[in-house]
């Protein structure tokens, strides 16, 4: 028997367990004292009214013989693969539901994925970067090549000419930098995708943080990404499901790569491999995009787009180069009086009393680098910056 050894080549993640073991010392240290928490990547805001009764009243349908639902199609209900339609239509995106895919949330269809494509593909991956890209590939022990995210591309990437390629993976608004790609830099990536033959698997996890018209939401606004790209959305920040997991992934019919359609693959692989989201999940995530359901996300947006308001003017009055924070729950930081990530993490936890992330737990290139969240409450937010600002205004 022979264990898949890929899995030695993984890095132990520390990242998240060091920054609890840091704060719990701290705490013992310093009893009583008030600590502000602005790492967190998830969401803190309650599922919309809405959204929890059509859950309940799914749950109730469940209660009745009637009503009773089993297994659903693995593909999703057409109530809620008409309604993540609509909401493309809503953008300019025109889609087959057969094209829509739901899912128990974005992570799962990144990783699993991967079943449709070879093991000798060369795959291209930001770094900094959401580590899920990463280590799924280092588990089937792909080759991969970094694109190079940094202070002078704006931690937004471009193709390198010359650069082979099979697989990309694009997020925007990206975790962790908040940095967004523009409509013509998104048209450079299908436009080498398609030379290469490449596929773009496209994260679009936090496009309902986008406000600016024009920028894109969905790789598929760019022409040519039908033949190129795979999408994976979420409903868990859009609409407070990271608790409550669904989420939806697009293939596209226009997907082919020698002679097989990726569509019809992912298709096989689902019904193969999964038996659907609950019913009841799925109830409440078609209430998502009601009239109504969106009004209720719009009000926990919009407190999450307060905090990275806030934390973006502090940042400039602070004089602290930044990204994101306009179009996206994350901002990026340069670290103050050249601390690499960890030393300004102490300095912030000990003199300010504030939590965020080292960049450098995403990759080499987050060295020096800090992430913080618009996920906690506006108050929270607002003492976190002005305690920041006593500290690092030049
Ligand atoms: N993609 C990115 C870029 C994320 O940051 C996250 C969660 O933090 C996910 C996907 C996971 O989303 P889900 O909760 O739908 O699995």
């Amino acid at each position: 028997m022979k264990l898949n050894e890929q899995y030695r080549t993984l890095e132990k993640s520390y990242l998240f367990s060091d920054i609890a073991h840091r704060v719990s010392e701290f705490q013992k240290a310093n009893p009583g004292v008030d600590v502000i928490r602005m790492g967190i990547g998830d969401v803190t805001r309650p599922l919309g009214e809405k959204i929890v009764g059509e859950m309940v009243a799914g749950t109730k349908e469940q209660g009745k013989a009637e009503s009773f639902h089993g297994y659903g199609p693995e593909q999703g209900y057409e109530f809620l693969r008409e309604a993540v339609r609509g909401y493309y239509r809503s953008y300019g995106v025109e889609l087959h539901p057969d094209e829509i895919f739901i899912s128990d949330g974005a992570k799962s269809d990144v990783g699993n994925i991967l079943d449709l494509f070879d093991r000798e593909n060369t795959v291209l991956i930001p770094d900094p970067v959401y580590p899920v890209y990463r280590d799924t590939n280092y588990m089937d022990g792909r080759r991969i090549v970094y694109l190079e995210a940094n202070k002078e591309n704006g931690f937004l990437p471009m193709p390198v000419s010359g650069q082979q390629a099979d697989l990309i993976y694009l997020c925007s608004p990206n975790n962790p930098t908040g940095a967004v790609y523009s409509r013509e830099q998104l048209t450079k990536w299908v436009e080498y995708a398609l030379e290469q033959d490449a596929v773009i698997l496209f994260d679009a996890a936090y496009e309902s943080f986008i406000c600016d018209e024009n920028l894109p939401r969905s790789i598929f606004e760019i022409e040519g990404a039908r033949r190129c790209a795979i999408e994976f959305c979420s409903l868990s920040k859009t609409a407070g499901f990271t608790g409550t997991r669904c989420g939806y992934t697009v293939v596209p019919d226009d997907l082919v790569r020698n002679g097989l359609s990726l569509r019809e693959m992912w298709l096989r692989r689902q019904t193969t491999k999964f038996n659907g989201v609950s019913y009841p999940v799925q109830k409440a995530a078609a209430a998502v995009f009601t009239p109504e359901g969106q009004a209720q996300c719009r009000e926990n947006l919009a407190v999450y787009r307060e905090n990275a308001q806030i934390m973006s003017q502090a940042l400039q009055e602070m004089g602290i180069w930044f990204v994101g924070g306009s179009n996206s729950p994350y901002l990026w930081l340069e670290c103050p009086n050249g601390m690499n990530s960890w030393e300004f993490f102490d300095d912030l936890l000990h003199r300010a009393h504030v939590v965020g992330t080292p960049g450098s737990g995403f990759g080499k290139n987050g060295e020096g680098f800090f992430r913080l969240t618009a996920f906690g409450t506006v108050e929270n937010t607002r003492e976190a910056m002005a305690r920041m600002r006593k500290l690092y205004c030049k």
